[in-house]
């Protein structure tokens, strides 16, 4: 975490700061002479939506998920859980889905990795007291893409790797995760702890929390709500950070059905 935090550092002093319009020379693809060499020993931290999508690709349960394929780093700064992706016990580390073709997850494959080799900056989250967002440039050693001639704007590299819904998502998750409460220094307790893991990465177990419980009989949520988060764990996903806005920082994002007597 001390590496991420000296990279954020040199990110926001020391790196040209792209914006949408902004043209850099990449290309990847598969007779390059680093190919997959990408995919070994990598940081990657998993959005929600991003577990959605793998979870969803592997056909396995949000819990089977996150047993097998992630970790839990933990830092005394950390005002929530975050989630990373296991890389194997083998010599290179590999990430798991890495294969002899590439990666075997590549139609849903999370938001890093798709926008590498660009990084995205948001100098209020690293507490530069700055405002906007901005875009940059990874320049790993191991990368031969960078030599390549091809030349793209940010704005078409993201629609090339089909960033839009990933993108859409990681705003609404900023929400919950760059919420004022926690520029305040208040602590969540064990309990909203708890509920933001399950929320944010474990949407199976948050719908059985929705349906399995009293939560229904004692919110009052619409009928195609109810439909919806049923069946389209995007949609729970975007019904549960409504509910962590109430549970966790008091608003008036739900209504409590009245008492019947
Ligand atoms: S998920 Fe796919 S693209 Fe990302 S590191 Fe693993 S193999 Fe590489
Ligand atoms: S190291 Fe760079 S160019 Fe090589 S496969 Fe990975 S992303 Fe593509």
């Amino acid at each position: 975490m001390k590496e991420l935090e000296n990279l954020k550092e040199a990110v926001l002093k020391e790196f040209p700061r792209l914006t949408k319009e902004s043209v850099f020379k990449f290309n990847c693809h598969s007779n390059i002479s680093c190919f997959n060499m990408c995919c070994t020993d990598v940081n990657i931290f998993l959005t929600p939506y991003d577990i959605i999508r793998l979870k969803n690709n592997l056909g396995v349960s949000s819990q089977e998920f996150l047993d097998r394929f992630t970790i839990l780093p933990i830092d005394g700064n950390q005002n929530h859980p975050v989630v990373m992706l296991k890389m194997k016990d083998d010599e290179n580390k590999s990430c798991p889905f890495v294969g002899p073709h590439g990666c075997s997850v590549y139609k849903d494959r999370p938001w890093s990795c798709r926008m590498f080799p660009l990084g995205v900056a948001s100098p209020k989250d690293a507490g530069s007291g700055e405002n906007g967002e901005f875009y940059f440039v990874i320049e790993e050693p191991v990368c031969k893409g960078h030599l390549e001639p091809k030349s793209w704007t940010v704005d078409e590299w993201m629609d090339a790797q089909e960033v839009e819904s990933y993108s859409a998502n990681g705003e609404l998750f900023k929400e919950i995760s760059l919420h004022d409460y926690f520029k305040e220094k208040k602590q969540l307790t064990p309990a909203k702890l708890e509920m933001f893991y399950t929320v944010c990465y474990n949407i199976d177990k948050f719908r059985e929390f929705v349906f399995g419980s009293t939560f229904l009989k004692r919110f009052d949520v619409d009928e195609e709500t109810i439909n919806d988060i049923k069946k389209d764990d995007e949609e729970l996903l975007k019904f549960g950070f409504g509910w962590l806005k109430y549970c966790l920082f008091g608003e008036k994002t739900m209504r409590v059905k009245p008492q019947q007597s």
